[in-house]
């Protein structure tokens, strides 16, 4: 295991009101950040899960990413937020990149005054601390909102040094935001790194109707075709994958590719939960949870099994491929077998789908392989070698940790 990146629940309250999001809107109004000792539970069995490993013995071995989310931890009292980053010493030896979310939508000076105390933090403690924004689209189109957005955008990634934005995907996204506007924002605001969560779960999925996913489909495509060939932000994540798959659809290599993606994609829920998650399908990760309908999980305590609960889902997972009549001759096979899509396809599977695919993946990952060959000739063309940077890095991103300010 070289990559690992675990996404926590550790901050249920949010401001934003987006359609896609994962928790309800129940738990988004009543939430809380994480309390401590909570926190520093998580954190002491990730630490011991970690160190258990035979393969993993310092930081060299692991690239470790901890994602805190998805709510906003910069609407916490500062102190409080103070006391909770300073349990992420406890993984210090593995000098884990951390990302938190916020929705950026408090007044501005009591944003600088938290960025700057998580800031001293970060410098103080050779700890690598970045935010994410999650940015509620029907707020972002609000005139009202657009001032306070921008000067709060702005501060962060002048502050950070880089500024990593996240869209849950939903109705609301398509219907309020064209691609065109989409597009020149990230250019305008020069963001380099974007996120695009697609997790309907059984309570919002009275919003994920088969025409809402389609049209979300389209969107993404149309945003993947305006951008294809940009250095400014990460691609897609799945336009990495698609250089590096090779064709073998054998029941071996399918297993070890979800089980290493599986293995590498932990979830902590805000119950201390714990599940793999499928590599985003768009976005990050997108866990094997109750709220999809998925039961089994296990307790942050028991974290030592949790390769037990991945070769449950593992082979669950294969089955539902192997049943699918569309996947067995589908060339995107490889690539989605390991993604998010396992996860949600059970709810968004739909017979009126596309007849070549019950989740219409096949448009999307078709539309980000034709941009991956383009960003390919591109890098050969401006010759762009394996020495400088890699050619991948050069057109899907860019090494951001050698970005980021302490
Ligand atoms: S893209 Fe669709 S048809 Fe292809 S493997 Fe995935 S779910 Fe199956």
């Amino acid at each position: 295991m070289k990559d690992f990146k675990v996404f926590i629940e550790t901050m249920t309250f949010c401001q934003g009101n987006c359609q896609g999001c994962f928790f309800s809107k129940e738990e988004r109004v009543s939430g809380t950040l994480m309390d401590t000792n909570n926190f520093n539970e998580v954190l002491s069995n990730l630490n011991l899960y970690l160190k258990s490993k035979n393969n993993i013995k310092s930081k060299k071995d692991l690239d470790l990413t901890v994602v805190l989310g998805q709510g906003d931890h910069l609407s916490v009292d500062k102190e409080q937020l103070k006391s909770f980053m300073s349990q992420l010493l406890i993984l210090k030896e593995f000098n884990p990149l951390v990302i938190f979310t916020t929705s950026a939508l408090i007044k501005h000076h009591d944003l600088v005054d938290k960025v700057e105390m998580i800031r001293e933090f970060s410098r103080e403690n050779s700890i690598r601390i970045v935010p994410a924004v999650v940015l509620d689209i029907k707020k972002f189109k609000h005139e009202g909102f657009t001032l306070k957005y921008q000067e709060n955008l702005s501060f962060l990634r002048e502050s950070f040094g880089i500024l990593d934005l996240v869209i849950n995907l939903g109705k609301d996204t398509v219907e309020n935001l064209s691609p065109v506007h989409f597009v020149d924002f990230i250019n305008n605001n020069k963001i380099r790194h974007i996120e695009f969560n697609f997790v309907p779960t059984i309570q919002t999925l009275q919003l994920f109707e088969t025409q809402t996913w389609v049209a979300i489909i389209d969107w993404l495509s149309n945003v993947a075709k305006l951008k294809k060939g940009t250095k400014i932000f990460h691609e897609y994540n799945f336009m990495q994958k698609m250089k590096s798959r090779v064709e073998d659809n054998s029941f071996k290599y399918l297993m070890s590719l979800i089980k290493e993606s599986l293995t590498s994609h932990m979830y902590i829920d805000s119950q201390l939960n714990l599940t793999p998650a499928g590599f985003g399908f768009v976005g990050n990760a997108v866990p094997y949870h109750q709220k999809n309908g998925h039961q089994k999980n296990i307790s942050i305590r028991d974290m030592k099994s949790y390769e037990e609960l991945v070769d449950l889902y593992a082979k669950s997972a294969l089955k539902r491929y192997m049943m699918d009549k569309n996947c067995s001759d589908c060339e995107f096979l490889s690539v989605c077998v390991d993604s998010g899509v396992d996860p949600i396809r059970q709810l968004v599977s739909k017979d009126d789908m596309a007849v070549d695919c019950s989740v219409n993946a096949r448009k999307l990952f078709s539309v980000m392989k034709q941009s991956a060959e383009v960003a390919s000739q591109k890098a050969v063309s401006e010759n762009i070698t394996n020495k400088d940077v890699s050619a991948e890095d050069s057109f899907y991103g860019f090494d951001e940790k050698t970005d980021i300010k302490y």
